[in-house]
């Protein structure tokens, strides 16, 4: 193979295919590799997949409701069928808990407001009408299970809430990267499976292309850098991480599958639930399983790993994440061996993503996704596919970051707030809320 494209996409992820397909919308001829035999077998194919609308920035919250519209419309979105069928949103809502480490949720109260999010304020009682099987005894701090104080309540309840139902989950990750793929192909993308980018030769200060493991030259004034945990690896191969202020991590993660308690139907009752109290995010799962994922306590290790060789056993952490869970739901039964997954986040400092031109000509990246960018696809697909656009008709990006229009939302993202070279974003969570 010694083609020559108009852009290259490193990796099938669903971002990486929603880049490569919002690239073949705008004309270019646009080929996705990865080192995977399918799209969305990374970290993707593990992902929770929870589509929400709360984050810690206004333009991280406008780019997720940006998004929220073409998952609820994703036949539409899409504008092709795939043989497979269509992953589905099911839209259940998500309800976060007010605590004093989310600040009762007033500037995120504050924040979609100003963005015409709908929202509804839920007291106590509303959450236990909502809920039947949740305890509202306040735990904070979130502890290890070895700390004899685990599970001890900290006195008083939780007293509410705010619920959006502009919210819920895609019940199948990897099959939505699948439809993204198809729906490429059918604007004229393309897509290379088991091939690996081993270097990115760089010339007068211009990407050239990709060299693959099996010694292809793929050419191309245009290579974007979507490989989720490998994306350090992959910018040093470019010598892109230069004049980064912001870098990246691999870090690795546990969700553990829990039975709902008898008498509970996940399918009809069932939302997505993010309690900081307890330090643990919920979601239904189909087989009335509820999947729990951690928001990441300053107690937990945060285990950066090798995304070439990291442990896929579930570990104790599994286990804490549901026995934290149970001091929410008492009826809950935790197995002595859950099942869940294992997998990595691509971590940047501040847990906000990079969608960014680099100091390498024509290299662009969409890294850092910090565990929370699955629902923004759609939109970091135009966003990225707009910049490039910008930058290579000799858009100044970084001496005046590229204002971007929504499609679905009134709102222009700053996009200054996405940049390689920003200084840590102290509003952030710092953790995989975003
Ligand atoms: C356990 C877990 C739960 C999550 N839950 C949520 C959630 O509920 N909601 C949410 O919004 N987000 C969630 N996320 C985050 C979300 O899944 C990611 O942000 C998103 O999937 C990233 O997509 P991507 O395309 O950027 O990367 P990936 O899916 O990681 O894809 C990168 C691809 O690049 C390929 N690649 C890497 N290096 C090379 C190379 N050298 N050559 C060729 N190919 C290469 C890889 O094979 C891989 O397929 C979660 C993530 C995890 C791990």
């Amino acid at each position: 193979m010694s083609e020559t494209y108009d852009a290259i996409v490193i990796g099938a992820g669903v971002i990486g295919a929603a880049i490569g397909l919002e690239l073949a919308r705008s004309g270019r001829r646009v080929l996705n590799v990865d080192r995977l035999p399918a799209a969305g077998y990374g970290s993707t194919g593990n992902s929770c997949a929870i589509i929400r609308v709360h984050y810690s920035t206004l333009d991280g919250t406008a780019l997720a409701y940006d998004s929220y519209f073409d998952w609820k419309g994703w036949a539409d979105y899409l504008g092709a069928p795939d043989e497979r069928g269509l992953a589905e949103f099911r839209d259940c809502g998500c309800l976060v808990m007010k605590t004093e480490q989310n600040g009762r949720l007033t500037r995120i109260v504050d924040t979609v407001s100003r963005l015409n999010i709908p929202f509804e304020e839920w007291d106590a009682d509303r959450i236990r009408t909502a809920l039947p099987i949740y305890d509202l005894k306040r735990y904070w701090p979130a502890r290890r299970m070895d700390d004899p104080a685990f599970a001890t309540p900290a006195g008083g309840q939780l007293d509410g809430g705010v619920y959006f139902p502009t919210a819920g989950y895609v019940n199948d990750p990897q099959l939505a990267s699948h439809n993204l793929q198809r729906a490429a192909e059918a604007a004229g993308g393309r897509f290379l499976f088991n091939r690996t980018v081993v270097a990115i030769p760089v010339a007068n200060g211009r990407v050239q292309g990709v060299e693959l493991d099996d010694g292809t030259r793929v050419a191309a004034p245009v290579v974007v850098n979507v490989a989720g945990p490998h994306s350090g690896k992959v910018n040093a191969l470019a010598g892109a991480e230069r004049d980064m202020t912001i870098t990246t991590r691999p870090i690795r993660q546990e969700v553990v599958h829990v039975d709902a308690p008898d008498g509970f139907d996940v399918a009809r009752s069932g939302m997505v639930v993010s309690d900081s109290d307890i330090a643990c995010y919920v979601r239904p799962e189909t087989g009335n399983h509820i999947l729990v994922g951690s928001e990441d306590p300053e107690c937990d290790p945060r285990e950066v790993v090798d995304p070439d060789g990291f442990d896929r056993n579930l570990s104790e952490q599994a286990i804490t994440q549901a026995y934290r869970f149970a001091q929410r739901v008492p009826s809950l039964t935790v197995a002595s061996r859950p099942k869940g997954v294992v997998d990595l986040y691509d971590v940047s400092d501040d847990w906000i993503p990079i969608y960014d031109r680099s100091c390498v000509d024509g290299f662009f990246m969409a890294i850092g996704t910090s565990g929370n960018q699955f629902k923004n696809a759609p939109g970091a697909g135009r966003l990225m596919a707009r910049l490039i656009e910008h930058v290579e008709n000799g858009g100044d990006h970084d001496a005046r970051a590229m204002p971007f229009h929504l499609k679905h939302v009134e709102h222009t993202v700053d996009t200054a707030t996405f940049s390689r070279r920003r200084r840590v974003n102290p509003d952030s969570s710092f953790s995989v809320l975003g």
